[in-house]
């Protein structure tokens, strides 16, 4: 089987395939670009909300980083307080009041310049040495901000984290300075279940359409802050900041960009570095929020699936009015070739319909049906001028036969032609049993007249003999000249005594006529006539001759009849 070639189908078929595989390609074409511009402009705007969030979120843990540890600086600065002493039951007041106002600081207390812990709220940790944290170090010398870490000697002593989880802690610390001697730091440990609620607070409920998460990495990408309690699990997973993420002030990009997470998911995220409100609490926090790319993309992937279905609806409807339309074309195209058909068979009335279908279809109709129309006309002349070339040649040939059986000379019949007649007229005596007879007729000493006139006046003789003959013989007799000045004379429905008759009135009606040029001519006559059934044309000829021999014999100028 020989495969099917695009050009074997149907010209409908081709241009409905063509034009649906157009209309197909280029709905998924557009449908795809329509889409990737789609998502670029969600990106982008997608981007922006989780930009946003991110800055806020940063805005709310600068400030909460700057409000304490201008809280540090403020119970330091209480030099009335603390010139009677780190110990006092006013100083011990006035932490209690600060703790109160600011819940999430787990624990406030003063330690002396050797690093005893000589007051603190709830009475926490009094007596004993501080001397090795890094707070205290830190904070003997300036105001100091540290960045969060696990509780370790106050774990066991405070109440257990609402949250579940082990506590960890941000440490506040300012010097205490009488003069120019500093006497002590007063240190805060803040709670990191504040950063949960500024986060919480910040982030959009989850919904079907969006699923906003906040986090926060330190300085070094390290996570410290993740949603749903997974902060943990996801630091033990080895979650650093994640690379990709837009950087810091790159504003010129996209503020978000699709990143991989160490979950194996893809999320749209935007990143933004914490803007600390004061060196000390710059601690290099960067807030990060995503949002899972399949729920940020969801409205693109709609669109183009519905543009999808609409292009290849479109691309149907498309092919089905290109079919259609090439339906009518090939309709005409097919009934012309029908047509074309029935003329080169001949068909009776065949001829071209004119089409309407197109321009190009109607001029195509049109000069076909004007060749048509015209190789008709010629084939009917062509037709007419063959019958016309053979009526000529028919008549050419009857012509050519009448000279080919005629004496040139005297217009008489020659031998042929006499032969012909002579077996007619047989057959017809034979059949009617009536009398045939035959004379045979020479001139006398002719070769006298050639010899003393010339040859012109001997064929005028030959002419006028001819004449008589014609003039003195019934129309059904046959007269032919047999060669030279021989000739005879056939003739049906007569016997021998009537042919003997009429051979002398030839004879006597030839010695009758004086010629002005060559004076008297005689003739000399044979007579012979057809003796039975079986008697043939040779026979009856070569008697009439030898009664013509014996006419010449006897003095010419006669007639003799057979014996
Ligand atoms: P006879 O009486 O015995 O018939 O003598 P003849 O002279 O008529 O016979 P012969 O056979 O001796 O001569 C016949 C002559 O007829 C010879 C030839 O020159 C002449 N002749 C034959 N055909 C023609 C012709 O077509 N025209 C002319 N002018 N002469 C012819
Ligand atoms: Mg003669
Ligand atoms: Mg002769």
């Amino acid at each position: 089987m020989t495969p099917l070639r695009f050009s074997d189908h149907s010209l409908r078929a081709q241009i409905a395939l063509v034009f649906g595989a157009l209309v197909v390609g280029l709905a998924v074409l557009l449908s795809l670009a329509f889409g990737e511009l789609l998502k670029r402009r969600i990106e982008r705007d997608a981007g922006t909300a989780l930009q946003v969030i991110a800055e806020n979120a940063g805005k709310l843990l600068a400030n909460g980083l700057l409000e304490r540890s201008r809280e540090a600086e403020v119970l330091a600065a209480a030099e009335v307080v603390w010139v009677k002493g780190l110990d006092t039951p006013e100083g011990h007041h006035m932490l209690a009041r600060s703790q109160a106002t600011q819940p999430h600081s787990v624990w406030i207390g003063v330690a002396d310049a050797q690093g005893v812990v000589r007051t603190a709220t709830g009475g926490l940790l009094v007596g004993q040495s501080v001397a090795q944290r890094p707070w205290f170090q830190e904070g003997l010398q300036k105001l100091h901000v540290g960045d969060v870490h696990a509780a370790k000697l106050l774990e066991k002593l405070l109440p257990p984290n609402p949250s579940g989880e082990p506590y960890r802690l941000v440490d506040f610390a300012a010097p205490i300075r009488i003069g120019p001697t500093t006497v002590g730091v007063v240190g805060i440990h803040g709670s990191w279940e504040w950063t949960r609620e500024v986060m919480v607070s910040l982030t959009p409920a989850h919904t079907e359409d969006s699923a906003v998460e906040l986090f926060v990495f330190d300085r070094e990408g390290q996570l410290i802050y993740a949603p749903g309690g997974q902060t943990q699990a996801l630091r033990e997973a080895g979650q650093h900041l994640p690379a990709g993420a837009a950087a810091p002030g790159d504003r010129a990009a996209s503020p978000a960009a699709v990143v991989p997470w160490r979950d194996g998911r893809s999320y749209l995220t935007a990143m933004v570095p914490l803007r600390a409100r004061s060196s000390a609490s710059d601690l290099g926090w960067r807030v990060v929020a995503r949002e899972p790319v399949e729920l940020a993309f969801a409205e693109a992937s709609r669109t183009v699936r519905m543009a999808l279905a609409i292009g290849l609806a479109a691309a149907l409807l498309a092919s089905v009015l290109a079919w259609l339309a090439a339906r009518r074309l090939s309709d005409d195209l097919y009934a012309l070739a029908d047509a074309a058909s029935a003329v080169e068979a001949e068909k009776a009335g065949a001829r071209i319909p004119q089409a309407h279908s197109s321009r190009e279809v109607r001029q195509l109709s049109s000069a076909l049906g004007r060749m048509t129309h015209r190789l008709l006309a010629s084939r009917e002349a062509m037709e007419e001028k063959v019958r016309v070339r053979t009526l000529e040649l028919e008549a050419a040939n009857r012509a050519l036969d009448l000279q080919a059986r005629t004496d040139a000379l005297t217009g008489l019949l020659n031998r042929r032609g006499f032969e012909t007649q002579m077996a007619f007229a047989l057959a017809l005596a034979r059949r009617s049993g009536r009398p045939l007879s035959l004379i045979t007729i020479d001139v006398d000493h002719f070769k006298r007249v050639n010899d003393t006139y010339g040859h012109e006046a001997g064929d005028e003789v030959l002419r006028r003999l001819a004449r008589t003959l014609e003039v003195r013989l019934r129309n059904s007799d046959v007269v032919a000249r047999l060669g030279g000045e021989e000739f005879v004379a056939l003739l049906p429905d007569t016997d021998l005594a009537g042919a003997q008759a009429i051979a002398q009135s030839l004879v006597a009606a030839m010695a009758a006529q004086q010629d002005p040029v060559v004076g008297l001519i005689t003739v000399s006559a044979g007579v012979a006539s057809m003796r039975s059934l079986q008697d043939n044309g040779t026979d009856l000829l070569r008697r009439g001759d030898a009664a013509l021999y014996e006419a010449k014999g006897q003095g010419r100028n006669r007639v003799c009849v057979e014996v």
